[in-house]
């Protein structure tokens, strides 16, 4: 334990001690039994002038406890794939039986909090029609394909609405769509180097309904399975 700790806020360096508590952390159970921790916690001033924090308390490695966490670093691991594997009931049940004190609804917030949003550029879209309302009002709904959920519900299925939102998102580099025309104008004038692909929905209903190839060149929605509509044509494996 070093005689200093830094200012959670401002960085700077503190060795005036304000005060002592006894923080209680969960940690790993041993020989059959739920093992507490009561770690010793100092409390600092912080000196800075610039700095709005006057007391703070020490942090420890995130290796052995995250900061305001009841639970060691290592339990907390173990919980986490407990609710990953599980989910929040089976998961506390089990967790019960190996003398790890876990609620459902912790399972699941731990679950949560450490899920990472995914921070890569938005590539692959699909755009469709959305009902807002059945036979009565219509939307157009963006999904992204590679992450699987959606992005955005537009108000209604005018090119120009989802023209402008294409416009926004040039980092799109595949775009999924029916093969009416409207969608597609959008894509032409607001990402013109994006690949424009049918929607495979779209594809196998027009293949029951014994409709001819037309259309502009446009490719199966699978980016990893292209296909030019030439190719299309008595193909017998979509979907
Ligand atoms: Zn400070």
């Amino acid at each position: 334990m070093t005689g200093e700790a830094l200012c959670p806020l401002c960085q700077s360096a503190s060795r005036r001690v304000h005060s002592r508590y006894v923080r209680r952390v969960s940690d790993l159970p041993c020989s059959g039994q739920a093992v507490h921790l009561d770690v010793l916690v100092r409390r600092f001033r912080c000196d800075a002038p610039h700095c709005t924090r006057r007391v703070f308390a020490e942090r420890f490695d995130d290796a052995l406890v995250l900061p305001r966490s009841r639970r060691t670093a290592r339990l907390e691991c173990i919980v986490h794939h407990l609710g990953l594997a599980l989910g929040g009931r089976p998961g506390a049940s089990f967790a019960k039986r190996l003398m790890l004190p876990v609620s459902n609804d912790t399972l699941l917030r731990v679950v949560r909090r450490r899920a990472r949003p995914r921070i890569d550029a938005l590539r692959v879209v699909g755009v469709d029609d959305w009902a807002f309302r059945r036979n009565q009002r219509y939307g157009t709904i963006v999904c992204d394909l590679e992450r699987r959920h959606i992005v955005k519900l537009l108000p209604d299925r005018e090119a120009a609405t989802v023209r402008a939102w294409l416009v926004d998102h040039p980092e799109i580099e595949i775009i999924s769509r029916d093969r009416g025309g409207g969608y597609g104008e959008a894509a032409t004038k607001a990402l013109p180097n994006a690949i424009q692909v049918a929607d495979r929905w779209d594809l196998m209903e027009e293949r029951e309904r014994g409709v001819p190839r037309c259309g502009p060149q446009i490719h199966e929605s699978d980016p990893n399975r292209r296909r030019c509509d030439d190719d299309l044509s008595g193909t017998p494996h979509l979907g």
